[in-house]
């Protein structure tokens, strides 16, 4: 056999365009527009991601060349290929099985020779091999299954790409170039088992830890730190909080150092409880996910934890909340699906996603509806994305009204609360104006805190909490980042409520910062500007049923193991800031 040569991309673009690929609605190729400020129209903020798992996998082979092609054209796909390449590995969802499936046969008619791989969620479909011609199924942890498949050693050490998440991101029209985070993937899958969750299922409700200790996170943040000049961390983690002594050694790590990043996190409410919001606020956590799913408390995530005070606390402390509930559970009907709305709206937190429920193939959930046949026969996996048709036979729903009563939940959310980034800029300043005030009290009551209960006790002797005096500032500074977003939210309101918060926001700032300087203002000007032109291109668009504004994710190509002089993005390609440190662009 040649050498190895292997190439891992994902699906072709291009993304939330309704064609025979892939369907429009719910399949965009970001995650705010795409299903958490949907609806909100100029005020949503917008955003791609890179696609972190396969620069991951490229990493941790040592002894194969590989490229990786992030969100190419199907063009970028065939000029790749010519490249020649011994295997192929194609990372797709389910929801994009059609586009892996025209990679494939392509593939196969013309390079009969090349190896085809398949990873990602798609894997869990049971027709998968039927659908996608191809040669092995990576279902499980990629890393080991790829080292073991090259002959590699699965347990040798992880290394952890260091790389900015975001490939491009636009607020209000305007493109903001500067990328001021990184991201971080401590590890895969949840030991939670959530009936209707792909995530956990995959990994058979187990967690493989990546970065198993404080220490191990705190040095890729410091690596990211050096290389990209980035102090903001993602956390690709499904429930980071869930090994609270690495997020407590993180802690140690940071004070000891004296180097307070902030992070962005997925959480579920018990492990936020157990924890406790001082020390998230302490640890830096600027924006958090919570699934509380359901009113109805059917999942042990939220048993016996007030869902409104904890959210209520952790937004009153500076942190950012998105909520997420499932629409169209068993027990709703028409009555306690609305009441279900009302009462998620009710939560007021920044942003909420709406998700139907979706039996995804490989859940529990997927099992029990297929074997009492409520499962819509021939129901196409390009349809399995939540937020249009449903999947199964709802007793009190159809399928096709579910769409729109997603829809009207998400306007009912926009118009109840007001633009997501409005309410952000809200949480921030306040949480700032509280730290101000705790740090106040706490050092009159003779507080500090005690890394060993996560909580601020009496002590004797009076320190200094140089610490917490670090975080502060940097919750001013990111006020400061949120603040001429005011203006457009304000002129752009969807009702009077909503100006009545932006007015209110507005003082607030002017009375906890000063009145805003010259170049804030300017800064303020410039973004109404970008959000008019941006408005007018949404009404133009919907005045000819256009439908709206789909932002294309950028491509790229990085390749690995490779002299860095044959580095070659193609024409589109933007590479990753991390990457560029790996390979020497200049050289
Ligand atoms: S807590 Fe979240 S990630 Fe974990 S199993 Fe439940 S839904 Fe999945």
């Amino acid at each position: 056999m040649d050498r190895p040569k292997l190439l891992l991309t994902t699906v072709f673009g291009p993304y939330g365009i309704k064609n025979k690929y892939a369907e429009g609605v719910g399949m965009q190729m970001e995650l705010f527009n795409n299903q958490i400020t949907r609806e909100q129209g100029v005020h949503s903020p917008r955003a791609n991601y890179w696609t972190f798992p396969l620069y991951f996998l490229a990493e941790n082979l040592s002894a194969v060349p590989t490229t990786v092609l992030d969100f190419p054209t199907w063009k970028d796909y065939i000029r790749e290929l010519k490249k020649g390449y011994t295997h192929v590995g194609i990372s797709f969802t389910q929801q994009n099985v059609i586009k892996a499936k025209r990679m494939t046969k392509y593939l196969r008619e013309q390079y009969p020779e090349t190896n085809i791989i398949l990873g990602g969620y798609g894997t869990m479909l049971p027709d998968l091999e039927d659908i996608v011609p191809c040669d092995e199924i990576c279902r499980g942890e990629g890393v080991g299954w790829l080292r073991e498949y090259f002959g590699e050693n699965p347990e040798a050490p992880i290394k952890h790409p260091i790389m900015h998440g975001v490939s491009q991101k636009y607020l209000y029209g305007f493109r903001d170039v500067i990328d001021d985070s990184g991201v971080l993937f401590p590890g895969l899958g949840c030991t939670n088992g959530c009936f209707f969750c792909s995530t956990s299922n995959k990994f058979n409700n187990s967690y493989i830890a990546f970065l198993p200790t404080g220490e191990s996170v705190f040095a890729v943040c410091r690596e990211a730190q050096e290389k990209l000049g980035v102090e903001g961390f993602a956390i690709l983690d499904e429930n980071f909080l869930k090994m609270p002594e690495r997020a407590r050694d993180l802690l140690v790590e940071m004070e000891q150092h004296r180097r307070p990043y902030s992070f962005a996190m997925f959480s579920s409410a018990e492990t936020i409880a157990e924890v406790g919001v001082d020390f998230l606020v302490r640890l830096g956590v600027c924006l958090i996910w919570v699934g509380v799913e359901s009113k109805k408390t059917i999942f042990s995530k939220v048993k016996d934890i007030d869902v409104h005070s904890l959210i209520a606390e952790l937004q009153a402390k500076g942190i950012t909340v998105i909520s997420s509930s499932i629409l169209f559970v068993e027990h709703h009907d028409k009555v306690t699906l609305e009441e279900e709305i009302n009462w998620a709206i009710g939560l007021g937190t920044d942003l909420h996603q709406f998700m139907q429920l979706i039996p995804f193939p490989g859940t529990p959930l997927y099992s029990k509806y297929v074997a009492e046949g409520k499962m819509i026969p021939d129901f196409p996996y390009t349809k399995l994305h939540g937020q249009d048709e449903l999947a199964f036979y709802h007793p009190h729903f159809t399928s096709k009204e579910a769409g729109r009563i997603t829809r009207e939940a998400f306007r009912k959310k926009y118009e109840t609360d007001g633009p997501g980034v409005l309410n952000m800029a809200l949480t921030v300043i306040r949480g700032y104006k509280r730290a101000k005030g705790d740090m106040k009290s706490r050092e009159e009551a003779g507080l500090f805190w005690n890394p060993q209960t996560l909580r601020y006790e009496r002590s004797t002797g009076y320190q200094i909490d140089e610490f917490m005096n670090l975080r502060i500032e940097q919750m001013r500074q990111r006020a400061l980042e949120f603040r001429p977003l005011i203006p457009s939210a304000r002129i752009f309101a969807p009702n009077n409520g909503s100006r009545k918060k932006a007015a209110q926001a507005a003082a607030l700032y002017n009375e906890t910062l000063g009145k805003p300087t010259l170049r804030e203002r300017i800064r303020s000007y410039g973004l109404v500007c970008f959000a008019t032109i941006e408005w007018l291109r949404i009404r133009v668009r919907r005045l000819f049923s256009r439908g709206e504004i789909v932002r294309q994710p950028l491509t790229c190509r990085v390749e690995y193991n490779s002299e860095c002089s044959n580095f070659s993005p193609v024409e589109t390609s933007k590479i990753p800031s991390g990457l560029q440190h790996r390979c020497n662009l200049s050289s």
